[in-house]
């Protein structure tokens, strides 16, 4: 949320005696899908969201009246009327119109992160702060799955997940255009009454609505991209070249954690004849995989060797992680089979597919540094090696 800034607060009392519409005000608080709460200055609830209610596992009419600090953890919980008194007594603004990240308290006392942004108004019938919430945990699980599908967007054969995509896609387009489009009818009803406090909050609204067509736009810019790149192409590429382009794009965003990569190629069979962009998929499938396999590890360590036999290179990718479950060692290479709570379970079906059709095999051994080991081959180019 963008920091709120409240029109009628840094104003003093209303001169011209501002009403609260009763009406605009509940379908503002019915379609946007931020939690909003409005209390009286002794923290009393007056109003409290659809989202709200979702969010909290309260009912509107459960908590009307109640000290809002029932939606706190300690120790926010029992500070919150001292906080309250000190700012009614010293206008001193510790979060009132500049918001922050704070701890949320659920109705089952599950503890949750949110970012909560305040502005205060004066009403005819007293002082009121309106609570702007919004649960990070579920903007986190987003922002997890559009990183993943992100990684997917990489990982993904052009062939072959086209069909999957397009529904993940949908799926994630909705909720930014859901958005908008609730922003945009809470801002039109809105308009209807444009004093200080409503104009505010179309203000919010707009912005919130600006930020998710952005969002919605960079969804389809990437399904784009990634449907342009057209069909595979075959060229004399350096494996070299190519290991360590994708083990750096494998590798970036993995966090502070060290992991120790030690790569060594054979110079005898450096040139394969690839579909790069196809083989740099694999290549970030394997060592993607390794790194969220060594996850809990304590010695974390990836080993990348190419070995020539005969007219073929064989490429290994090999960690130090706990090794295949024999679960996953079953249907390795099936599509949809994943252990991870985020997986979709395609990168090894989509890496066999691209493997097959460059004329190699791909397989997975134990590693002799502990975790697993998967070895590919493909067919060397020309005979311009260094022999
Ligand atoms: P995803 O990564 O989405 O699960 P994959 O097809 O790439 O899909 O992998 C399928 C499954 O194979 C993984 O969920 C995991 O259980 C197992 N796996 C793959 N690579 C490794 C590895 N290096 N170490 C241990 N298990 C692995």
């Amino acid at each position: 949320m963008c920091p709120f800034r409240s029109a009628a607060s840094d104003s003093g009392p209303p001169s011209n005696g501002f009403e609260l519409n009763a009406a605009y005000q509940r379908s503002i608080l019915a379609t946007v899908p931020d939690a909003m709460i409005v209390i009286d200055d002794h923290g009393a609830i007056l109003s409290f969201s659809a989202a709200a209610e979702r969010m909290f596992g309260y009912s509107e009419r459960e908590l009307a009246g109640q000290n809002v600090h029932v939606l706190m953890p300690n120790p926010d919980r029992d500070a919150h009327d001292r906080y309250m008194a000190r700012y009614m007594e010293t206008g001193e603004a510790r979060i009132i119109g500049i918001g922050r990240v704070t701890t949320a308290r659920r109705r089952d006392g599950s503890n949750f992160p949110i970012e909560l942004a305040i502005a205060d108004a004066q009403t005819p019938q007293g002082r009121v702060f309106t609570g702007f919430i919004r649960d990070l945990t579920e903007r986190q699980r987003t922002e997890r799955r559009l990183n993943d599908l992100q990684l997917e967007l990489t990982h993904i054969s052009r062939i072959s997940a086209i069909g999957s995509l397009a529904s993940a896609l949908a799926h994630e387009l909705n909720q930014p255009l859901t958005a908008i489009a609730n922003y945009m009818e809470g801002a039109r009803d809105l308009l209807e009454n444009p004093d200080a406090e409503a104009l505010a909050i179309i203000r919010e609204a707009l912005d919130e609505a600006a930020a998710q067509s952005l969002r919605a736009g960079q969804i389809v810019r990437r399904l784009r991209d990634f449907i342009s790149r057209g069909d595979s192409e075959k060229h004399i590429e350096s494996l070299r070249k190519l290991i360590t382009e994708a083990s750096a794009l494998a590798l970036t965003g993995t966090g502070p954690a060290m992991i120790d990569v030690d790569i060594r190629l054979d110079p005898t069979a450096d040139s394969v004849l690839v579909d790069r962009i196809q083989i740099q998929q694999v290549l970030l499938n394997l060592i993607r995989n390794a790194v969220e396999a060594m996850h809990r590890s304590p010695r974390r360590r990836i080993d990348i060797r190419s070995v020539r036999d005969g007219d073929m290179v064989t490429i290994i990718v090999a960690d130090s992680g706990p090794g295949l479950t024999p679960d996953a060692a079953r249907h390795l290479f099936e599509p949809f089979h994943t252990s991870k709570e985020q997986g979709m379970g395609l990168g090894l079906s989509i890496s066999r597919t691209i493997i097959e059709a460059h004329g190699g095999r791909i397989w997975a051994e134990p590693a002799d540094i502990g975790g697993a080991a998967f070895h590919f081959t493909l067919a060397r180019a020309g005979s311009n090696e260094a022999q």
